[in-house]
């Protein structure tokens, strides 16, 4: 008699938990779908894979994110250069030149990256969007003629803090997916205006919870930074796009969720 209840409980764990697979597996099919991971400046967990870095680049292109996002600098003599701040070991990029900028070496021995060999790094995987930020309105032309010139409009999406580089982007590719990310406008405001996503901080989103709503009833998607844990938080949120340090970590937990 023993044998027999330990045989029924045995069969009834065995279903229960195929019921509760069936459901996450339904719940997770939207969400593999759904959403998408940008690895924030390339995918860069060790010395070796600086972040903005080419390396970082091909990591992200390796580990098969939606996209890779990077910065973009002009010097004063019209360069387009790869990095995230303003200065780099004392060189202000926007106040130098390209012979200065192009000699600042990164902490893997790559120089740091010009625009071009970027984005021909990137051109070789087409299926990895490149998420090109302009870090300042200048940057915005010389980005654009270049993107033009590889040749790889459809691959590029557009990001920036300020909005008039946001519109600069729009008024140049009218096609573009541009996306605006200083997190203080609604999402009808910037698509009135031809931006057609909003790529807010975690904190700005939280506080505009329903921006997530405007946005997918404008026809809009959703991409929030950067977001290193608490994932299933904004999956729960419904973002289409989470930004992110942890790329490998964000995929994995979508690949278990499947
Ligand atoms: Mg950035």
């Amino acid at each position: 008699m023993k044998k027999i209840f330990a045989i029924l409980l045995a069969v009834s764990v065995m279903l229960t938990g195929c019921q509760v697979t069936k459901k996450t597996a339904s719940r997770a099919a939207g969400i593999q779908d759904k959403v998408k991971v940008v690895a924030h400046r390339g995918y860069h967990p060790s010395p070796e894979y600086p972040e903005n870095s080419i390396a970082a680049l091909k990591y992200a292109q390796e580990l098969g994110v939606y996209g890779s996002e990077f910065d973009v600098w002009r010097t004063a003599d019209g360069g387009l250069y790869v990095n995230h701040d303003r200065s780099f070991k004392g060189v202000n990029l926007a106040k130098s030149t390209s012979d200065v900028v192009g000699e600042l070496t990164l902490s893997n021995g790559e120089k740091m990256p010009t625009l071009r060999a970027y984005l021909e790094q990137g051109k070789k995987v087409p299926s990895v969007k490149l998420i090109l930020e302009l870090k300042h309105y200048e940057a915005a032309d010389g980005s654009v003629a270049l993107v033009k010139e590889l040749g790889i409009e459809k691959q590029v999406e557009w990001i920036a803090f300020s909005y008039e580089a946001c519109k600069r982007v729009h008024e140049l590719l009218p096609d573009a997916i541009v996306q605006y990310l200083n997190g203080d406008k609604s999402p009808s405001e910037v698509l009135a205006d031809g931006i057609v996503a909003i790529d807010y901080s975690a904190n700005k989103l939280k506080s505009h919870p329903e921006w997530i709503k405007e946005a997918h009833d404008n026809g809009m998607f959703v991409n929030v930074w950067t977001v290193n844990s608490d994932f299933e938080y904004w999956i729960d949120q419904g973002v289409d796009v989470i930004t992110t340090n942890e790329s490998e970590a964000l995929l994995n937990l979508l690949k278990s969720m499947k």
